[in-house]
């Protein structure tokens, strides 16, 4: 390509909303254009660069035996009704009519379209187990579209989802993904960490997550310092604590403590460490729509010293079939119409006090003795509170991991890295082919639901995701599978009969070999040009300058800018550039 010819708008403008650097420089180095909040244009380059991506991808489901499809991006309301997705899945849902009144929605995510296609066509176990995927456009009307193609509203992901006729097959193809992923991001050349994540009520080692390590990453991700345990805040585990600090051993009794409510406050009063203090975290359950349950209160009790994880408390409260949308703190006022009193909550007759159903124990304080807590009376503390003494406590994992903590697999010690999510897989069971009566015939002759899988990349997000992880101060930096072009022939003066030959001469030849070259043959400054191959990111740059007199150019590697003055020989120079690929 001729940069004469080609369209690259590069600017020194940067939008004022950009604030990542991937952001600025794809807006800048011409990759991107918005047209709309958290919607975009791919010029040239960008498409160039997505198109890679997509290949690298495709290559490597079509290696793992899935088979691309491509479905509508715009679907009937209709199949969404059917899975009740069409009501829950609230105002990212971009839902309209056309001109008959039908109702449609576009497409987030595509469960509802691509289980009607084998509840149409297969009818067998025989012509299971199957992986459709497809790359394509998804819409989701995000309430902060931001960070360009980070968090757009209309994005390019590639989604896959499998069907199968047993679990087994599905843990099979489960890990299949896994193992296509890890390759697919490791060809991509990301430094990631494949990290478990919040499977929603359905638990288990159901979801993963592919995080690429950024610090301006949106995700905590917990990191053992010692093995490869690495999990989503969300789901992190850890052992169960220990602590040096002593045991406020004591006689169970009643305590006045006047306006002692805070754990700070109870650990200077009785002089203890908060690992001893029994916390109460009150939170008020927002019911589902459909199970027209006024709101009611729910109870954690936790360490001291540990906070509340709110999406497994969520996890836990619909373990137990609550039938939770979400969870709020509860009010000074929700508390008083409890008949208790914030600061002074514990576990004694709080069952009786409330009749809430959902009253929970970290899994850290199992069978704990020597605690301290609330009476459920106004001043009033307990010591020497030892739950084992309680009948029928419901214990779970409440609490949210912290740095230092304990890693659950080793010795390790847990901290805290940000990530961005790149791809997600997800155990779905038959969550969706049941509420849409997606069956087959099992090898019995019975009729079953199919147990399905789905694997989602954030194709368009992973330019940005790419580019933080190693762009420099003067713009994009790209690992060699991803550049849009492999060599730019920067041509120093085009006046020079000399220079242009010889810089014609080496792009012919590359493009013969294959290599993508672009010859930035502008009638420009030098300094102008170089700026903007440091700005693009080609990989590498072949300057060809005054030194041609000398039969000499310079070679520059853009990942880190060394310079090399290389002999000017054509073949040497095709050579050298192949063996750096
Ligand atoms: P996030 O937590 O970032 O909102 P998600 O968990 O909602 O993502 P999934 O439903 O798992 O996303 O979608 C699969 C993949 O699509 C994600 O791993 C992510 O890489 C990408 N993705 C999701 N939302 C967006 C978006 N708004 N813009 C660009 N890519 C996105
Ligand atoms: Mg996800």
């Amino acid at each position: 390509m001729r940069f004469s010819q080609f369209f690259i708008p590069t600017t020194k403008e940067t939008p004022k909303d950009a604030v990542l650097k991937s952001h600025q420089y794809l807006i800048r180095g011409g990759y991107i254009h918005q047209v709309g909040s958290g919607i975009y244009n791919f010029l040239p380059l960008g498409k160039r660069v997505l198109d890679k991506i997509s290949k690298i991808i495709k290559e490597e489901m079509d290696r793992a035996g899935a088979i691309e499809i491509m479905m509508g991006f715009t679907t009937p309301a209709e199949l969404w009704k059917q899975t009740g997705r069409y009501d829950k899945y609230g105002k990212e849902l971009l839902r309209f009519k056309d001109r008959k009144d039908n109702e449609f929605v576009l497409g987030p995510t595509c469960e509802e379209t691509v289980t009607d296609i084998a509840k149409n066509f297969i009818k067998s176990y025989k012509n299971l187990p199957l992986n459709l995927y497809q790359i394509h456009l998804k819409f989701r009307d995000e309430v902060r579209p931001r960070f360009g193609l980070m968090r757009g509203r209309e994005f390019v992901m590639k989604d896959a989802y499998s069907f199968h006729s047993s679990y087994e097959d599905l843990n099979k193809e489960f890990e299949n993904m896994h193992q296509t992923y890890q390759r697919i991001f490791h060809r991509l050349g990301l430094d990631f960490r494949v990290v478990d994540a919040d499977s929603g009520a359905i638990g288990g080692s159901g979801s993963k997550e592919f995080m690429v390590l950024a610090d301006c990453g949106e995700d905590t991700i917990a990191i053992c310092n010692q093995c490869d345990y690495a999990s989503n805040i969300e789901a992190a585990k850890r052992q169960k604590r220990t602590t040096q600090a002593i045991a406020p051993k004591a006689e169970f009794a009643k305590f006045n403590t006047p306006n002692i409510s805070s754990v700070k406050d109870l650990c200077e009063f009785f002089k203890i460490d908060a690992f001893y203090i029994l916390k109460a975290v009150v939170k008020k359950i927002i019911f589902l729509p459909e199970s027209q349950k006024e709101s009611a209160l729910a109870f954690f009790f936790l360490r001291g010293d540990d906070e509340l994880e709110e999406t497994k408390a969520l996890n836990v409260l619909n373990n137990f079939g609550a039938g939770a949308l979400e969870i709020v703190d509860a009010t000074q006022q929700d508390i008083r119409e409890a008949q208790l009193f914030e600061g002074f909550i514990g576990p004694y007759a709080l069952k009786n006090l409330t009749q809430s159903d959902f009253i929970f124990f970290d899994e850290d304080l199992r069978e704990e003795r020597d605690l301290i807590c609330g009476a459920n009376e106004i001043d009033k503390h307990f010591v020497g509170v030892d739950l084992s003494t309680f009948d029928g406590l419901k214990y779970a994992d409440l609490a949210k991991i912290k740095e230092g903590d304990l890693c659950p697999h080793c010795e390790g010690v847990i901290a805290y890295k940000k990530g961005i999510e790149v791809g997600h897989i997800f155990k779905l069971a038959d969550r969706y082919s049941k509420d849409m009566n997606a069956v087959f015939l099992d090898s019995n002759g019975k009729s079953m639901p199919f147990i399905m899988g789905c694997y989602g990349i954030g194709v368009s997000r992973l330019l940005p995701a790419i580019l933080e992880q190693k762009s420099d101060e003067l713009g994009c930096v790209w690992s060699v599978t991803t550049a849009p072009f492999l060599v730019d022939i920067i041509l120093s003066n085009t006046k020079d009969d000399r220079q242009v030959d010889f810089a014609n001469l080496l792009y012919e030849k590359l493009q013969k070999d294959s290599i993508e070259v672009l010859l930035d043959d502008r009638n420009e400054r030098f300094g102008f040009k170089m700026k903007d191959f440091e700005l693009i990111g080609i990989s590498f740059g072949i300057i060809v300058g005054k030194e041609l007199e000398n039969n000499q150019v310079e070679l520059v590697v853009r990942d880190g800018m060394q310079k090399q003055v290389i002999s000017a020989d054509i073949e040497k120079i095709t050579t050298l550039i192949k063996e750096k690929l």
